[in-house]
């Protein structure tokens, strides 16, 4: 993000009106990250960093990037004085973290503030400044470079303090702040102390190795490299396996064009991509970023920046969960894991990209081979791994059928399982072959209540794609002519209506981010699938076994719960303890 330094010139007020104004700091954290994107803009290689009493009594960042002209220094302290822009215009093409030229004015004004600055070849000079105001500028020694110091901080404005959190907790967003501007400059080392301790040290490296230094040890080893080109623009993130997929959000970090942001669209693209790979109340764990056109980026609508508009969400959004899935899909997710903890005895872990239990030594064992086979090293089929064929043994508790896979011991929930596949297949007649509806031959006469007929007047396209067909008949009822044809034999009018009920509740956590017809999918399958307790022959079972092989997600159902598990041979024979 460097070029050759610029002059430090106050913008006009046509550039300086269109900046997206408010307050730029509110806490420690916020003077930290202008800092270091003031360095990272002045082509830093190494940037430090040293904050006390959390932030709150000094923040001192140096760097050895370009350093500032000597006349400049004062006007750098002046509102809307920069050297990155120079006109309106220049707001469309930005690639440098500041343009604004109010950071460091903003800094200065609630805290007492010194900075030391040094060209390649030049003298140092030093600007202090007390609440923006008594300015003593002179000469001073350092190396080629800046060093920016904070002390103090809303010294003069106590309402401010007030607004911090504890210093425990100031400290943890100063160091979120670190980390997010160091995924987006791997090249440049950074080094975060904290009252004289090193709280983080970060060689210059790749984005994959930055990445990984970031996301940190609890899910070192369940990460994947994904690097795409996107209609779009370029995607490249380390992802999470499924397995290490986290309660909450703070392992997941966005990056666009270099800048780290908070992005609603990345995050639903994100959860939208490892939809059915893991429960619904978990959050991948995932570094994404993506590189766009700048002039399809609009970083100018914060005043802090954290957030950016896109010009094109839904291509964005559509290629990122593709790109995303694809890179899910096409690695082995098991992971022997030495030494990890024992999972309780009473809930084993299921990886629902295989169905892999844990062992009770919580090791997990590599793939048989010719799952690592058809999904191991193959380029980018998206294809799944698959297991041997699944001989069926019997029915257990109305609920599961127990298998035989190559020895090992095999248990699927009969419901899981078959909404999975008639999911896949509603989905996959609508695009291959046309709707597959099936005509009922005494069509029912529904009356909808009005929140009903409402509803239905909504959905009626997508509820048609997927093979009902609905006439209407008179005041507030309908007649239903067809359903899916996967739905025959269930009570037509039963199924319609849970269908609709379903589409109504909006509080649904599955249903994010999923398209109507999707949605109606889902329901559909879930409501034809046979239920636990239902009672299943032979046939049926060894058929549902071969349509779930053939699936194109067997092994979780779209709520993210396991479809099988499978219990290896050999840690049957280390139960009873036939070896060691
Ligand atoms: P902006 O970054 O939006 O331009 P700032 O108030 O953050 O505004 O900084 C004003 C100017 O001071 C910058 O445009 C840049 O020329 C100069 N500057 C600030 N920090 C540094 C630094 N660490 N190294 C070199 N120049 C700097
Ligand atoms: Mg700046």
């Amino acid at each position: 993000m460097s070029e050759p330094r610029r002059d430090i010139r106050v913008l006009p007020p046509t550039a300086a009106e269109r900046i997206a104004a408010g307050e730029v700091v509110e806490r420690p954290a916020s003077v930290v990250k202008e800092l270091i994107e003031n360095s990272l803009d002045a082509g830093a290689r190494r940037i430090t960093v040293e904050i006390e009493g959390a932030g709150q009594r000094t923040i001192r960042v140096s760097d050895d990037g370009e350093g500032i002209p000597a006349r400049d220094l004062p006007l750098a302290f002046q509102r809307f004085a920069t050297s990155k822009i120079r006109v309106a215009e220049d707001l469309h093409r930005i690639d440098t973290y500041g343009f604004r030229g109010e950071a460091l004015p903003s800094i200065a004004a609630v805290a007492r503030i010194e900075m030391v600055t040094r060209l390649r070849g030049g003298d140092a000079m030093r600007l202090a400044l007390v609440g923006g105001a008594q300015p003593t500028l002179g000469p001073a020694s350092g190396p080629p470079g800046s060093t920016v110091t904070v002390a103090d901080l809303f010294f003069n404005t106590p309402a401010r303090r007030k607004f911090l959190k504890s210093p425990a907790r100031e400290a943890a967003v100063i160091a979120e702040t670190v980390e997010a501007l160091a995924l987006a400059a791997p090249d440049v080392a950074f080094r975060l102390s904290h009252d004289g301790r090193e709280i983080l040290w970060y060689p210059p490296e790749q984005f994959g190795d930055r990445a990984r230094r970031v996301l940190g040890s609890s899910v070192a080893g369940h990460l994947l490299d994904l690097e795409a080109v996107m209609s779009v623009g370029t995607l490249e993130a380390v992802l999470g396996t499924p397995q290490v997929a986290q309660p909450r959000r703070t392992l997941q970090w966005f990056l666009v064009n270099r800048r780290p942001v908070r992005s609603p669209l990345l995050t639903r693209a994100l959860a939208q991509a490892y939809h059915t790979l893991i429960p619904h109340d978990r959050h991948p764990a995932a570094v994404l970023a993506v590189q766009l056109p700048p002039q399809s980026v609009d970083a100018n609508i914060h005043p802090r920046k954290t957030e950016v508009r896109f010009a094109d969400e839904r291509t964005l959004f559509e290629d990122v969960v593709r790109e995303v899935r694809r890179a899910l899909h096409r690695v082995p997710l098991v992971h022997v894991v030495p030494g990890a903890g024992s999972p309780a005895l009473s809930a084993p872990r299921v990886d629902v990209r295989t169905g892999e239990i844990e062992s009770l030594e919580g090791t997990r064992w590599p793939l048989p081979d010719r799952a690592a086979a058809a999904g191991a090293h193959e380029g980018d089929a998206g294809q799944t791994i698959r297991w041997p064929s699944i001989r069926v043994i019997g029915q257990l508790a109305r609920t599961y059928i127990v298998g035989e896979s190559g020895g090992d011991l095999i248990l699927i929930d009969q419901h899981a399982a078959h909404e999975r596949v008639l999911f896949e297949r509603l989905l996959a007649s609508r695009t291959r072959d046309g709707v597959r509806a099936q005509g009922l031959v005494t069509p029912p006469v529904l009356s909808l209540t009005p929140a009903e007929g409402t509803l239905l007047d909504e959905v009626g396209p997508a509820i048609h794609a997927i093979g009902f067909e609905v006439e209407p008949f008179g005041p507030g009822t309908v007649r239903l002519t067809a359903v899916p044809a996967i739905a025959v034999g269930r009570a037509p009018e039963a199924l319609f209506r849970a269908c609709l009920r379903d589409l109504g509740g909006d509080g649904d956590l599955h249903h994010a981010g999923r398209s109507l017809e999707e949605r109606l999918a889902i329901a559909t399958a879930c409501h034809t699938a046979v239920r636990a307790g239902d009672p299943l022959n032979q046939t049926m079972m060894a058929d549902l076994l071969d349509a779930l092989e053939h699936a194109e997600d067997p092994f979780s159902c779209f709520h993210g719960r396991p479809t099988m598990i499978r219990v290896r041979g050999r840690d049957l024979e280390r139960w009873f303890y036939r070896r060691d």
